[in-house]
């Protein structure tokens, strides 16, 4: 049986290759327009993008299940590749249960296919059929959002990165898991680190703001200063006047 390796599979998900052309960043990364403030002019990350990072998550925590893995091992007698096998046809147990939790609508954009590692390939798992894919085009066909590919593409060219068919029949359930792990890291932060510019985008504006209304303050502080101390000294001259008369 020819082990598959990489990213799993959501199984329970079908996906469809549209014609698609306009590849759609899912969170907006453009600084609020002069005169608006956040949280207003931000559109908040799609609930999706979150869901998308929690089964990112959930993955990365399956393969990192050391009692799992112990299980496997004392069952394959062995770091082995059986014993891998046995952790793979258990990911993509766990990973259908997963689908099942999915709680987003998944209605403005679609959910991404699984990408995984053939041959030193990199290739989409598409319901009519596995195909070998780029990252641009990935981009350009798929209707998702743009950061969920490229996010799937860290994970599958680090996987790329050491590709070797021979090393890999013969990779034991420690070394795969690990590779996972190693692989859905990458996925993650780069997810998270997209959600960061968001979010400096979305509060640059309200930086400049907060600065500008301290600015404006401290002004109205010193102009108030200035027009006590002239009233206080108006004051002190009028009081030093002569008296005149009387
Ligand atoms: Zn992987």
């Amino acid at each position: 049986m020819k082990r598959l390796f990489a990213s799993v599979l959501l199984a329970s998900l079908c996906f469809v290759m549209t014609a698609y052309s306009e590849p759609l960043a899912c969170l907006d990364k453009s600084p609020c327009p002069p005169g608006t403030k956040p949280p207003f002019c931000c559109d908040k990350p799609p609930c999706e993008f979150r869901e998308q990072i929690r089964l990112k998550q959930a993955m990365r925590n399956v393969f990192s299940n050391k009692k799992v893995r112990a299980k496997f091992k004392k069952q394959a007698k062995g770091d082995n590749p059986m014993a891998a096998a046995k952790l793979f046809e258990y990911v993509k147990q766990q990973a259908k249960g997963l689908g099942n939790t999915i709680k987003c609508k998944w209605d403005f954009n679609k959910f991404p296919p699984s990408f995984e590692v053939v041959d030193c390939h990199i290739v989409a798992k598409l319901e009519t059929g596995d195909r070998e894919m780029t990252k641009e085009e990935a981009l350009n066909k798929i209707e998702t959002c743009t950061e969920f590919i490229e996010a799937a593409y860290k994970h599958e060219e680090f996987h790329k990165e050491g590709c070797d068919p021979e090393k890999k029949a013969k990779q034991g359930i420690e070394e795969y898991a690990n590779e996972e792990i190693e692989g859905y890291t990458k996925e993650i932060d780069y997810l998270k680190a997209q959600r960061q510019l968001w979010w400096q985008a979305c509060s640059v504006d309200q930086r400049n703001r907060q600065k500008k209304e301290k600015k404006e303050q401290a002004k109205q502080n010193s102009a108030k200063k200035g027009l006590d101390s002239l009233k206080k000294n108006a004051k002190k001259s009028n009081s030093q006047k002569p008296k005149i008369g009387k």
